[in-house]
């Protein structure tokens, strides 16, 4: 289902999504190569830095500007265009993109090329055959090279030829627009959302990887702040301006509800509470919050227990529902850990019991009976009503701390 006019794709789709809610609920509905970075009302040159493996059409998808006009300006062999990794061409455009960064990633204990190529909303096979053509499989601690999207505050400082307009992020572009979602080149969006998305089955709202973690969850801020996209089917945003985060934490949070909403049998409203606010920083009255990866959802309710009352007895909290949601949380593989005060772990753990979780499972995730918190559920004050999720760093935030 898509909720935008027919335009959305090309060099217009900025100022119609700018200018209205605009998303896509279903997930691989995004054209590959939907290029737009910032619109400018007139054509400029721009210089673009040629990456591995690219190729002139993809260029000018990025630019929407044809092969010929490239080899024209470039003085490129027509019969034989030559690219060189690292040359510079220039394209005459209205659409300013920032430059990509190429960054070196460690690789972790269970990534796959796909996982990471999703991660960073790249392509799996650039990332494999064009970027590291030489690392045949991925060993732990290994360093292989991404080439991410760039952001458009390094753009326009990196040196006169960028210029990107305020609407580049919508985001940045007024309070009143729900940046549910930015189109990305190279087809990220639909990189980013990936199989795993459509496999799930429910409605899964591209989120642009454009929203960064910036330093610790306590102290630190989000760059290119995006909110928590509309998606009733799966939750309700209690109150959009405390809705944003990390596209990392954007993703698996829709992810993680979504995959929950496919198993569990709780058809009833699931209230995202505090997020972070637009651009992150103190966020009364929460110490963390502040780096776009923390979440508070409240606990589904019990049947009975009239939609919108506010569970704070452990009776009216569907707590096998509430199961499900944790470990769904937990099988993102993409949460560091989930407060929830001790005396509702003990319903939790009950839960999960009921559901079929193994020991190991159980003493791996959740702290009670025990004291130290190693778990990922673990005890927190005042986290009776609803769960606090914290979520790790994306791979490409480079800044970000935990
Ligand atoms: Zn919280």
């Amino acid at each position: 289902m898509r909720l935008c006019g027919p335009g959305l794709w090309g060099i217009a789709a900025l100022w119609l999504c700018a200018s209205a809610t605009c998303f896509v609920a279903s997930a691989g509905a995004v054209p590959p190569g939907a290029a737009v970075g910032s619109a400018l009302p007139k054509a400029k040159w721009v210089k673009h830095r040629v990456i591995p493996g690219e190729r002139l059409k993809e260029i000018g998808k990025r630019y929407g500007v044809s092969t010929r006009s490239l080899i024209r300006w470039n003085k490129l062999d027509p019969k034989r265009p030559r690219l060189r990794a690292g040359s510079r061409l220039r394209v005459h455009t209205r659409l300013v993109r920032p430059a990509r960064e190429r960054i070196r990633y460690k690789v972790r204990r269970g990534d796959s090329w796909g996982r990471i190529a999703r991660r960073h909303g790249v392509r799996e096979s650039h990332l494999r055959r064009r970027w590291n053509p030489r690392s045949r499989r991925l060993r732990p601690g290994d360093r292989i090279v991404i080439y991410v999207e760039g952001d458009a505050e390094q753009a326009s400082s990196g040196g006169g030829t960028m210029q990107v307009s305020d609407t580049a992020f919508v985001s940045r572009a007024g309070s009143s627009v729900r940046p549910s979602l930015l189109l990305e080149g190279e087809s990220a969006v639909q990189d980013f959302l990936g199989a795993e998305a459509a496999a799930v089955g429910m409605p899964i709202v591209p989120v642009s990887p454009v929203s960064q973690s910036v330093g610790w969850p306590s102290g630190g801020r989000i760059r290119h702040p995006l909110q928590l996209p509309d998606n009733p089917v799966l939750y309700t945003i209690r109150s959009p301006a405390h809705a944003y985060g990390a596209s990392h934490t954007l993703y698996h949070l829709q992810m993680a509800i979504a995959r929950w909403r496919a198993r569990t049998a709780y058809g009833r409203e699931l209230v995202i509470m505090d997020m972070s606010r637009k651009g992150g920083g103190r966020l009364r009255p929460h110490r963390s919050h502040r780096s776009g990866r923390d979440v508070d959802i409240r606990l589904p309710l019990a049947p009975g227990i009239p939609d919108g009352t506010v569970p704070i007895h452990a009776d009216q909290v569907d707590w096998d529902a509430a199961w499900d949601l944790v470990h769904a949380l937990i099988e993102t593989g993409e949460v560091t850990y989930i407060f929830l005060t001790r005396s509702r772990q003990v319903r939790l753990r009950a839960a999960a019991v009921r559901a079929g979780a193994s020991d190991a499972y159980l003493a791996k995730h959740i702290q009670y009976p025990m004291r130290e918190k190693l778990h990922t559920v673990r005890h927190s004050k005042g986290h009776t009503k609803h769960i606090h999720v914290r979520f790790k760093c994306a791979p490409n935030a480079q800044r970000c701390k935990e």
